[in-house]
């Protein structure tokens, strides 16, 4: 089966104006300020009001441990979304903005693919509406700030070597890992060791996306640990007096935006924190505006279950007051077949067994999201290489299951070929079987808590840590925040820490080997295994056949 690029489909969409997508909401023209015709944020004041109305319903979209490619989770949440339109529903969705380094790097974009994609685009993949930017540059303001602070006389007596507080860009660039900086003399400063990360794992970007509003946004910047003096006393961004301006800097990139799917359906896209560092989910400004506007909105959370679900379910549920009525888990025969034992070389040869084996994956995660009172459904994500008698054995394998497995074909057909998971989705968000509650109790203490989603969702036998960083846990207790999830980091590809144990393995030790806390944002990190803050390019990265063509139009975006 061929079909022309995402790049291409996308361009030939029929947009709408952004206006009329805001009116088919009930937003008026002037509660929307435009970017464009076809990008707009909703107004502050607006969403203020909209304070008592009742919320429609909320349904998640997950997934089984995934490919390196990723199985579709965008593209399924914009796939349901308008097959829920098509059946007669008011549904919104609700994603993340692309970052640029993806972007430019393996996975290409975050705008969905084939029939089921937001648009504009390119727009959306790329500036978008600047908040990213902003977002960049609040972050390196308090990077400035602290030095300035520094060089004039360090009145907080800060320790240079306890700045916790590094720079970022927005870009997978490896070189600026480790740096020194202020090097050249006694006009530059202090040398001193520093660094970057991408601005998607940036604390403010995990801020943004889970402010309530303005005020909100203001007091956990202040929040934010960025320094410890001598006697390892925190300093706050309070301290640096820089919360304020970065407030101003972020005013206009807390407003959600809007814009369409393909089939002309409203798709806010807002925030981006990065699934491994920060929660991994979009904005809970834009996900109550959602609720307040549409009877149904469909909203991805990052990663597999284990990672996205469990933080989506425990840090942005929990803080914002959340209740999802029922979940989607993707899962695609590849990803199946892989988490059954097959190299990726082989991922396009037809195995049934490998698929009934990889099934042992999507049982647990099944378990894992129902534990969390929610009921969920699997969306079967449809290759052109998938097989009948793969595409039966899932089904087959998840109705032994008491649950079922629905086959989805938004990515070559759009709405047609969700039009089923729509009814099934619909009538289980209906059903009053959802029941929402956190795996874990605030008060239960933070080792224990890391400890109870190790053994809870990942089967792990134990989770490990050493006594440096017990000690640190239970010096961040004392001082008042025990309370705070926790936001755990690590591989996406196994339930344990090996990326290469894929499947439903059981008994593995889960080794924390550093614990951050994130004051604004309001979580406490537990590092497990390698993760990266800042990525680097792969070695033939996208961005080498993304060009101009010479009708003026971006070629090799996907
Ligand atoms: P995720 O959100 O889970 O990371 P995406 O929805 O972004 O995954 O999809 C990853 C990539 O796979 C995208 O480039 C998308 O176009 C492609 N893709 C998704 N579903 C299909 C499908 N059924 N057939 C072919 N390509 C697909
Ligand atoms: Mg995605």
């Amino acid at each position: 089966m061929s079909q022309p690029s995402d790049i291409d489909i996308a361009r030939a969409a029929s947009k709408k104006p952004i206006m009329e997508i805001g009116a088919g909401l009930g937003v008026p023209a002037e509660s929307l300020q435009p970017y464009g015709h076809d990008k707009a944020k909703v107004s502050a004041e607006f969403i203020k009001g909209l304070e008592d109305r009742p919320d429609g319903r909320l349904i998640l979209v997950t997934a089984i441990n995934p490919t390196p490619a990723g199985e579709g989770k965008t593209t399924t949440t914009v796939g349901l979304g308008d097959g829920l339109n098509r059946i007669g529903k008011k549904a919104a969705i609700c994603l993340r903005e692309p970052s640029l380094g993806p972007c430019f790097g393996m996975k290409g974009g975050a705008a969905g693919g084939g029939r089921a994609q937001v648009v504009p685009m390119e727009d959306i993949n790329l500036h978008f509406t600047g908040d990213f930017h902003a977002i960049t540059s609040a972050h390196n303001l308090l990077s400035a700030m602290i030095d300035n602070h520094i060089y004039w006389g360090n009145g907080l007596g800060i320790d240079q070597r306890r700045i916790v507080w590094r720079r970022v860009l927005d870009m997978n660039d490896r070189a600026l890992r480790q740096v020194t900086t202020s090097l050249g003399g006694v006009a530059n400063g202090f040398p001193a060791e520093a660094g970057f990360d991408i601005t998607v794992a940036s604390e403010i970007m995990a801020i943004l996306c889970l402010a309530k509003d303005a005020g909100d946004l203001e007091r956990r910047l202040g929040d934010i640990v960025v320094a410890y003096t001598r006697d390892k006393a925190p300093i706050t961004c309070r301290d640096i007096k820089a919360d304020g301006a970065m407030t101003v800097l972020l005013a206009q990139a807390l407003q959600p935006n809007l814009v369409q799917t393909l089939e002309n359906n409203p798709a806010f896209i807002h925030g981006g924190p990065f699934a491994n560092i920060a929660h991994g989910c979009n904005s809970v400004m834009a996900t109550r505006t959602a609720l307040k506007l549409a009877d149904y909105v469909v909203t991805e959370a990052g990663f597999g279950a284990d990672l996205g679900a469990e933080k989506f379910f425990d840090i942005k549920c929990r803080k914002a007051g959340l209740k999802p009525a029922a979940a989607v888990i993707v899962a695609t025969v590849r990803a199946l077949k892989m988490n059954g034992g097959v190299a990726k070389a082989d991922l396009g040869v037809e195995n049934v067994a490998a698929v009934e084996k990889g099934c042992a994956n999507l049982a647990r995660h099944i378990e894992n999201v129902q534990g969390f009172g929610i009921p969920a459904i699997v969306a079967i994500n449809r290759f052109y290489t998938d097989t009948d008698g793969e595409l039966e054995a899932v089904q087959a394998q998840v109705a032994a299951l008491g649950s079922e497995a629905v086959v989805c074909e938004h990515w070559a057909k759009g709405s047609e070929g969700t039009e089923e998971l729509a009814k099934k989705v619909m009538a289980l968000a209906e059903s009053g079987k959802a029941d929402f509650k956190p795996l874990y109790p605030d008060e239960m203490p933070l080792f224990e808590k890391i400890d109870t989603i190790c053994k809870k969702i990942y089967r792990a036998g134990a989770a490990h840590a050493d006594k440096k960083i017990r000690d640190q846990l239970t010096a961040w207790e004392k001082e008042g925040y025990g309370n705070l999830p926790v936001c755990m980091a690590k591989t996406q590809y196994s339930f344990s820490t090996d990326p290469n144990l894929r499947g439903a393995p059981e008994g593995f030790e889960i080794p924390v080997r550093e614990v951050r806390l994130a004051a604004g944002a309001g979580f406490i990190v537990a590092i497990c295994g390698e993760i990266m803050t800042m990525p680097g390019l792969p070695r033939v990265p996208s961005a080498e056949s993304i060009r101009m063509d010479e009708e003026g139009l971006v070629q090799g975006l996907f």
